[in-house]
């Protein structure tokens, strides 16, 4: 049966005007909808390269305006309001999430490429689910252990990836109103639409103005918000040379910081595990949104003894997967985000080829027009090599075979990164053995990329600090002893 074709797909495509693409867009300041000073962007459908839409930004004064809204918006209104209002809004935003999720989910697989299956399934129900979670706790904060009664910390600036729009933007927006302090959220240029819907939602559930800002633009708006005087605190989530770029900008300052930003997580698999389940994680840990995840499993650590039988079944499996149109409900990989984050993939596998590790690409038909990578394994790597220490954040996975328990935490934590990590093994003795040695925020074992709003996500080392989800999230986000 090996290479050939089974039976054929039959395209099943979304349609895309469930999204309701407008020709432009605009910024949200204190409730309203107008346009910035900045100069207009134009967002790209990735999968074909052609303009999705024109999304006026927002100049410094405008960020000023922002601030100052919810600056005005958090006295006045916000963290007066006893938990158990805030809550009832809190809730009717996910609630709003829903009944929009179809519209959501079409037009985040428009702008940002990913499959509709992943933003349908993942994406957007996960972001219900963290303003649920979090309007459960907005009434209930004094027994969250963080103090009888925690106040929050005034303004949150918050600046966001392209890589989970909305879904990065509800782990940012839900904790931090369900705590009671207000935002201006900054998304990224290439992926603005969804948060610009939110701030529909935000309307349409009657938020008190200037309780939510979006104020779309370029790294500059970013460096703008994240640096303003009238902030309390960061919220960033994003490529490492930023964060520590951020942390040097805010150091001395009050501000509070919270970073989550890149990962190079080892995925572990031992002679003694079902390899046809680790091959699934294999495969969700590094082709699940064309490998733009922080967390993605990046490096394949495989016990030597079965590396052949693994990297058999692995290349077998990957074959099947099918790369194409983004709004395809039976795609599985769908576009990379933009023209320069192609470039960069290119160039790291490149790298890999350079540096003698042996590279495999899924045979599949690539689509010619549009920004799209096929899947591709690296073998014979080692951990000098760019492809083992850089995060590539795309579809492409190094593997690298270890002999003994102690060697495979070594390699595992030979990276300045720490976000993440998975185990794949019968024993469970094995796996408690390991997760007490693995510098990394989250182990999965004989699992990957779980994800859930009351469970705590964030890294060590590189990987940032700060917690998001769970009790440890809400702390981000309340005063604590050490603030006056
Ligand atoms: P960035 O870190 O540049 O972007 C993340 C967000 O920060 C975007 O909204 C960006 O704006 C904004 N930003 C850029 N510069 C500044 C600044 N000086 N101050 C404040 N905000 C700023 O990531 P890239 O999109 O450039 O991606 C580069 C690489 O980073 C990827 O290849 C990947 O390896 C990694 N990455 C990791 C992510 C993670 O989740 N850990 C997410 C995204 C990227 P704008 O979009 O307008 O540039």
């Amino acid at each position: 049966m090996k290479g050939e074709t089974v039976f054929d797909y039959a395209p099943a495509p979304e349609n895309p005007d469930i999204a309701r693409v407008k020709q432009h867009y605009q910024p949200f300041i204190d409730g309203e909808f107008t346009d910035g000073g900045g100069e207009p962007l134009k967002t790209l459908n990735p999968a074909t390269g052609e303009v999705l839409a024109e999304v006026s930004t927002v100049s410094s004064s405008d960020v000023d305006n922002a601030v100052s809204a919810a600056r005005e918006a958090f006295e006045r209104v916000w963290s007066p309001m006893p938990g158990t209002e805030r809550a009832k809004y809190v809730f009717r935003l996910a609630r709003l999430i829903q009944e929009r999720a179809r519209e959501l989910a079409v037009l985040e697989s428009l702008d940002n490429g990913k499959p509709i299956k992943e933003s349908r399934d993942t994406d957007i129900p996960t972001a219900a689910a963290h303003f649920f979670y979090h309007a459960g706790w907005a009434d209930k904060l004094g027994y969250a252990g963080l103090g009888r009664d925690p106040k929050p910390l005034g303004v949150a600036g918050q600046v966001i990836p392209w890589n989970f729009p909305l879904l990065m933007l509800a782990w940012k927006i839900a904790p931090a109103l369900a705590t009671g302090n207000t935002v201006v959220l900054k998304p990224a240029e290439t992926t603005p639409l969804t948060a610009l819907v939110f701030a529909e939602i935000c309307q349409q559930a009657e938020l008190p103005p200037g309780v939510v800002n979006i104020v779309p633009g370029g790294g500059d708006v970013g460096q703008t918000l994240v640096s303003h005087p009238g902030v309390d605190k960061v919220a960033f989530t994003g490529s490492t040379e930023v964060g520590k770029q951020i942390q040097r900008q805010l150091a001395g300052s009050r501000t509070r910081l919270t970073l989550e930003l890149g990962g190079k997580a080892a995925n572990i698999v031992f002679d003694d595990a079902a390899i046809d389940q680790a091959i699934e994680g294999i495969v969700n840990g590094i082709f699940f949104n064309q490998g733009h995840v922080c967390c993605a499993g990046s490096r394949l650590l495989v016990q030597e003894s079965v590396v052949d039988e693994v990297l058999t079944n692995l290349r077998a499996r990957v074959e099947t997967l099918r790369i194409g149109d983004p709004l395809d409900k039976n795609t599985d990989i769908g576009a990379i985000n933009s023209a320069e984050q192609l470039a960069k993939i290119r160039e790291l596998v490149a790298s890999g080829e350079g540096e003698g590790a042996s590279r495999w690409t899924s045979p599949c038909p690539v689509p010619e027009r549009g920004f799209f990578f096929a899947p591709t394994v690296f073998s014979d790597v080692e951990s000098s090599m760019r492809i083992a220490r850089e995060e590539i954040f795309g579809p492409v996975l190094s593997v690298q075979t270890f002999r003994t328990l102690d060697e495979a935490v070594t390699m595992a934590n030979t990276t300045p990164y720490g976000l993440s990590a998975g185990v794949w093994t019968e024993k469970g003795s094995r796996i408690l053995w390991l997760t007490s040695r693995l510098r990394a925020g989250v182990v999965w074992a004989n699992t990957f990329n779980r994800f859930d709003p009351a469970a705590p996500f964030g890294g060590y080392k590189e990987s940032g600090f700060g917690r998001e989800g769970g009790r440890s999230g809400l702390a981000a986000y309340l005063q604590g002893d050490d603030d006056d």
